[in-house]
């Protein structure tokens, strides 16, 4: 294999989609995977009993449905097909009810009660400009948008904290909501950019919907390696690149990697001062990961909350706060934020008749062999008592052992750095091209480049299109 045009390492969705996109292109592509199976945070196992089939890592894929190269590749053209909950997400509180962010933005309002009406005034302007601010948000900081005075629109939530922006929400209900969605920042709720994460996130509630893929998210992963193959790129697996030396040679190498192993493959190869640049990096928080095969659904006590695709557990703003600050500042809560995502609600394929796999994580501090499995199944029993005696089968990963199995979650940071202003606008590095490195041919195109987590490929599929400007004189398109 020595006349390639790209080899990619990593065949997580961002290493797909540059491969990918390279292939259509007309180069020719090598994708080198480390694991068995290629994939990355979007894979389908079986984790725990015969005919359960758990998402390893992702389940909710907003992030796909919005992304602009997922929108050109036209996932359900694939044979992908996407369910949605009529609830994105909800959170349950004390008294037995809870606060739901429908995708009908008007249904939310009027459920929310007395926050209903600032709840409104905080999202309507959003959504009404999504197709400009969505795009907008998952292009590299120094691309113009497509329309940019529509998609200022954003600019004023964008570098908020969550805490400013719930201060304007009335109601303990639309402020329990938000803190549940702005959490997946795993920041401090008073740390910027935590609101503008939660903006985006509910934007997209209101504005796609929060699918799941029916069958798993493995049909993402399995679409894009057939399109892979149908343009004559080429994968390999169970080869982990500890050198780039040991790579083809190719004109490009694109690396869906951490910046940390960037460091420990290139070797001495790295300028100093980008070396150091990626030495300062800065990772989040962990998180500890249950799956669980379960007798039936969830018992949840609100109504909503059997209906909505993933469920926030914390309460209040005030206790989700409490929690997130908790980690940050090196411990791990009693009462612990949890995220639980039950695809069964739109997805029966996944379990055998009448039982559902469900999956539900904290965040933890960074490198974490703390077993959480007893305050996440306390904080869901809160919220649905008997919920303990559905479990068939359990999985537990620990945030070192996410770690261990995905050699990009730094210390079990899913987000492969943490979401601080600065590195929301600049991954890894203040750099023009935060794909480019200083090697000749070599990119990054992991989730430690712009936009950073998540399934939406635009990692890759940005990274690609700078490879093929830069290197091969071709605009994609
Ligand atoms: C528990 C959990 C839940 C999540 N839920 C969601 C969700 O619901 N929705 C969502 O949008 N996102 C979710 N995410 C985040 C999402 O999975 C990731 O952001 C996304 O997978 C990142 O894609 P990537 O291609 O950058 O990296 P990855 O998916 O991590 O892929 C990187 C690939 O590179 C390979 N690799 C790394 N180093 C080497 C090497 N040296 N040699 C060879 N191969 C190598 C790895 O094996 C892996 O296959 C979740 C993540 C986790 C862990």
């Amino acid at each position: 294999m020595t006349d390639l045009d790209a080899v990619v390492v990593g065949a997580g969705p961002n290493g797909l989609a540059a491969a990918v996109t390279l292939a259509a292109a007309g180069l020719s592509v090598h994708v080198v995977e480390g694991a068995s199976t290629a994939g990355g945070g979007c894979r389908t196992e079986q984790l725990t009993l015969p005919g359960f089939s758990h998402d390893v890592c992702s389940t909710i894929h907003p992030l796909a449905v919005a992304s602009p190269f997922f929108r050109q590749f036209d996932l359900p053209a694939h044979g992908v097909k996407l369910r949605y909950p009529e609830i994105a997400f909800a959170q349950p509180l004390d008294d037995g009810t809870a606060a739901a962010a429908y995708q009908c933005l008007s249904r939310t309002v009027d459920e929310l009660g007395a926050g209903g009406p600032s709840w409104r005034r905080l999202m309507q302007p959003l959504v009404d400009r999504a197709e400009a601010i969505v795009p907008a948000a998952l292009a590299p900081l120094r691309s113009v948008p497509a329309e940019p005075v529509r998609a200022a629109r954003f600019l004023p939530h964008a570098l908020r904290s969550a805490a400013a922006v719930a201060a304007r929400l009335e109601g303990g209900r639309a402020r329990a909501l938000f803190s549940g969605v702005a959490a997946h920042a795993m920041l401090p709720l008073d740390r910027s950019p935590t609101g503008g994460f939660g903006a985006v996130l509910a934007l997209l509630a209101h504005a796609v919907g929060w699918p799941a893929v029916e069958g798993g998210s493995q049909r993402i992963t399995d679409a894009l390696v057939d399109q892979l193959r149908a343009h004559g790129g080429t994968i390999e697996t169970r080869r982990w690149v500890t050198s780039l030396s040991e790579l083809p040679t190719a004109r490009v190498a694109l690396l869906d990697i951490a910046p940390q192993q960037l460091l420990d493959i290139a070797g001495g190869s790295l300028p100093a001062a980008f070396a150091r640049a990626l030495r300062s990096y800065r990772y989040g928080p962990g998180v500890c990961k249950l799956d669980w095969a379960l007798s039936g659904p969830v018992p949840w006590t609100a109504a909503a909350c059997r209906r909505s695709g993933t469920v926030h557990l914390g309460g209040t703003f005030e206790e989700v706060a409490g929690s997130e600050a908790e980690v940050a500042a090196g411990r791990h809560p009693e009462s612990p934020y949890t995220l639980v995502v039950q695809a069964g609600v739109v997805d029966p394929t996944r379990a055998p008749s009448g039982r559902q796999g469900v999956w539900a994580y904290c965040h933890v501090p960074a490198g974490s062999t703390v077993d959480m499995t007893e305050r996440i199944e306390r904080q869901i029993e809160r919220f649905a008592p008997g919920f303990r005696d559905l479990i068939l089968a359990r999985s537990v990963l620990t945030a070192a052992d996410e770690h261990a199995r995905h050699p990009n979650y730094i210390g079990g940071d899913i987000n492969v750095g943490a979401a601080t202003v600065r590195q929301t606008l600049f991954r890894p590095t203040v750099r023009w091209n935060n794909y480019r490195t200083p090697m000749k041919g070599v990119y990054l195109c992991s989730s430690a480049t712009p936009p950073g987590g998540g399934v939406h490929g635009m990692c890759g599929y940005n990274a690609a299109r700078s490879a093929l400007r830069r290197e091969f004189g071709i605009r994609a398109r």
